[in-house]
């Protein structure tokens, strides 16, 4: 039976860049995927932005990867030539209350952090950009887009060259811890392998990875729900140069429905927020209202007949209420040595995703 090292389940973009950061010290790495391609899933179904780090509770892993990560992935893109640019970003609030909330969100960014964060007040703000609702605005000039897919390539193709091994097409289904490590099987086929290290970066389905391997994701804390978000493009010229952000849900279940440029200029809004029970990406058409009323609030003069339905993704969200933090962590507390989940990588992921796999290197440092 062959064997590997390292066995990475899932090559959506953080699988890839745990893939390449972990090649240049550890040998013979395989990185299992159901799809015929890399970054088939939420990897590719995103706003594509480069998140500053604001939002997240102070001490977090989501705030200390994002704000880590953000420098690393510009770092990253220049070092590589990925397309990517630093837009900048305005949160507005559009009344007092929000300007409250406003305050606070900035004083979380400073505490996470952040760099170069200013408030403006409603002349500051229309100097920037004149067509944008607000009584005051944090802007965040370090907010940037990034072309996702080139990143993955680029993640990719370094990984290959290191020697990683690429299995597509082939969907994990079992997995059962023995005297030599770990047993993986492949569904609809016979095949099957020992690892001595698993890292479940399996995106919408790692609580059902971790189930396999026996942990009670329901004890855990690991279940996911779904949360889709869908899109609506603007097909007229866009009336901003820098992404648009209303201030948040108090949960942060979503963003609310903001404005993001991709880097051909194209102005799109969204993602909304819908929990669903099984996995679907068609966007409704009915919810033009929906996303025109949202990007009305902050946007002026935009018209309803230009926004027309665009693509959704789906966010793993881990079940339970209020702010969830990412689960990454090594199992050998669970009689599983050498296991490492990551559960619940939604939004910032692709901001994180390299300070993401600095992160899973050291944990496995620690055993392997
Ligand atoms: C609507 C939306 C907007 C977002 N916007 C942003 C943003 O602007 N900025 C940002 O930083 N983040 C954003 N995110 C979050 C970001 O997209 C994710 O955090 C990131 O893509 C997660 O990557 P991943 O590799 O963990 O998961 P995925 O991309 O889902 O990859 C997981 C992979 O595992 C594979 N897999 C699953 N099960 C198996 C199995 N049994 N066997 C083999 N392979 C398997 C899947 O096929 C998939 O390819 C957004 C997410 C959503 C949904």
């Amino acid at each position: 039976m062959d064997k590997v090292n390292i066995t990475i389940i899932g090559a959506g973009v953080v699988g890839l860049a745990i893939a390449e950061t972990l090649s240049d010290k550890y040998e013979n790495i395989l990185v299992l995927e159901k799809h015929g391609k890399f970054g088939q899933e939420t990897s590719s179904r995103n706003s594509e932005v480069i998140h500053s780090g604001i939002y997240y509770p102070p001490g977090s892993l989501k705030a200390k990867l994002c704000v880590e990560g953000a420098g690393m992935l510009y770092s990253y893109c220049k070092k590589n030539s990925i397309p990517h640019s630093k837009l900048g970003k305005l949160i507005v609030a559009v009344n007092e209350t929000e300007k409250i909330h406003l305050e606070e969100l900035y004083d979380t960014g400073i505490k996470n952090g952040v760099k170069n964060l200013k408030v403006f007040d409603k002349n500051e703000t229309v100097l920037l950009e004149p067509d944008v609702n607000a009584v005051s605005a944090l802007y965040s000039p370090d907010t940037g887009i990034i072309d996702s897919h080139s990143l993955m390539y680029s993640l990719y193709k370094t990984s290959v060259a290191s020697g990683v091994m690429f299995s597509f097409g082939n969907e994990l289904n079992r997995i059962e811890k023995n005297k030599d490590g770990y047993l993986i099987g492949i569904k609809n086929d016979d095949y099957e392998f020992t690892t001595d290290f698993v890292i479940n970066s399996a995106g919408l389905y790692s609580d059902h990875i971790a189930e396999l391997a026996g942990i009670d994701i329901d004890s855990a804390g690991y279940r996911l729900r779904y949360c889709k978000g869908s899109y609506f493009s603007y097909e007229k010229k866009s009336p901003v140069k820098m992404l648009v952000y209303p201030v948040p849900h108090k949960d942060l279940t979503g963003l609310g429905t903001h404005a993001t440029l991709d880097l051909g200029g194209r102005l799109r809004f969204g993602p909304d927020t819908e929990y669903i029970d099984s996995m679907e990406y068609k966007v409704d058409a009915s919810k033009r209202d929906f996303f025109y009323e949202g990007a009305n609030k902050i946007i002026k003069e935009l018209e309803r007949e230009s926004f027309v339905p665009d693509m959704c993704g789906i966010r793993p969200k881990i079940k339970g209420n209020g702010i969830k933090d990412f689960i990454i962590t090594d199992e050998t507390s669970k009689g599983l040595e050498g296991f490492i989940n990551l559960i619940g990588i939604e939004s910032p992921g692709l901001t994180a995703s390299l300070a993401i796999a600095k992160y899973v290197r050291s944990l496995l440092k620690e055993v392997a």
